[in-house]
């Protein structure tokens, strides 16, 4: 087998603590300095150190704790399972984690690793303390999941070798590293999977306060000049997730260059925004196309996100992995066991008026000894 490249290389200069290195990111006029002099390279967006990294406080604060004491006893990582929406920061996290501790990293997803042979080489070729970072681990086959139960807790693999009464197990030891899973679905995951990982980080939305701070240093990386109304209001309409703000911040460039002088002014950020159709709250037309179905084709609900998704044409793992979470956590709908509801936020949202409140619609239970009229 041939040896496999690390996909990143470690890197381990300026090897400070990672406790000691800090958590905390500058102040927010500090960064609108630095941004001006707009001197990084273009598309290096992901940060790269535990310092660089804005907001999920409390997740980087566990993690700074974990790389310390992986540090001080030469030992691996836990092994991490990051969840959360689509573009919060889970590769960045593993991404710093292995600058940090100037480790190899090896990425790979779910969806790649078909077969137990698929995952081998990167089980075979992992260095002593490397990271095998496993994007949509929820994907993993069942077959595979139970292949790696041993490599997750006694590094070491067992391969069956004939068929048969001629069969027998080797049992291959492995170097000690650290496996990196991430998922938009930890509800997918297997229990026994799940508990394989020592630390379960969750990432939330981010505030508009924490996006603003990333566009900020974005527009220094991009060179783009920009202002501080303009940043906030790119953040506040970026559903609360960094890769949407990224995006944005490079529509809005091209729109300051293209239109204006090339400065990011707030008249210019909220034209460019209202002509790509994002909202003041940030959605966009598949959000709003979502609330509008809900609301006129299955009159606010409940419905299940098979029906949404069939009608709106997209596939119900984009309903349910991009753009529910969003509409969830701004409470535009809820979830009931008989499905998605819309609220009188959406209804506002798209410029209907909620119906007056129907008991048979909502899944408050019946008053004592009476039944539903019917049930759905
Ligand atoms: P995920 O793996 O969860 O889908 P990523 O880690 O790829 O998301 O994040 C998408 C982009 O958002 C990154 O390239 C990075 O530029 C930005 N980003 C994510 N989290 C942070 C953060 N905490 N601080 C700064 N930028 C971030």
């Amino acid at each position: 087998m041939s040896k496999r490249e690390p996909i990143i290389g470690g890197n381990n200069e300026d090897e400070a603590p990672a406790g000691k290195r800090g958590a905390s990111s500058p102040p927010f006029d500090e960064m609108l300095e630095g941004r001006a002099r707009g001197d990084l390279p273009e598309e290096r967006l992901r940060p790269s150190r535990l310092s660089e990294v804005i907001g999920q406080r409390a997740v980087a604060e566990r993690l700074a704790i974990a790389l310390e004491a992986a540090r001080m006893r030469s030992e691996p990582l836990p092994h991490i399972l990051f969840d959360g929406p689509p573009g919060l920061g889970k590769t960045t996290f593993a991404n710093v984690l292995h600058n940090e501790l100037g480790v190899e990293l090896n990425i790979t997803s779910g969806p790649a690793l078909d077969k137990k042979m698929d995952v081998m080489p990167y089980l075979t070729n992992a260095g002593e303390r490397s990271i095998l970072f496993i994007d949509e681990i929820h994907r993993l086959p069942k077959a595979v999941e139970e292949f790696i139960y041993p490599v997750m807790e006694d590094f070491r693999v067992d391969v069956v070798l004939g068929d048969g009464m001629a069969a027998r197990t080797i049992n291959l030891p492995l170097k000690r590293f650290t496996i990196i899973g991430a998922t938009t679905r930890s509800g997918m995951l297997s229990a026994p999977l799940r508990d394989r990982f020592h630390m379960h980080e969750h990432l939330e939305f981010y505030d508009v306060e924490d996006l603003a701070r990333i566009v900020v240093v974005n527009a220094g990386k991009l060179r783009v000049e920009l202002e501080r109304d303009a940043a906030y209001e790119l953040a506040s309409r970026s559903r609360g997730t960094p890769r949407l703000a990224n995006a944005r911040l490079r529509w809005v460039r091209d729109f300051a260059t293209a239109r204006a002088d090339g400065r990011i002014t707030l008249k210019v950020a909220r034209a460019a925004l209202d002509m790509q159709e994002v909202d003041r709250e940030g959605l966009d037309r598949q959000d709003r196309r979502y609330l509008e179905t809900l609301i006129q084709v299955f009159d606010g609900g409940p419905t299940g996100a098979e029906a949404l998704a069939a009608t709106m044409n997209i596939a119900v793992d984009t309903l349910s992995d991009e753009v529910e979470p969003y509409l969830l956590r701004r409470r535009f709908i809820v979830r009931t066991p008989r499905g998605r509801r819309a609220t009188s936020l959406a209804y506002d949202c798209v410029g209907l008026i909620a119906p007056p409140f129907d008991p048979l619609a909502h899944d408050e239970p019946a008053p004592r000894g009476q039944s539903r009229l019917f049930e759905l």
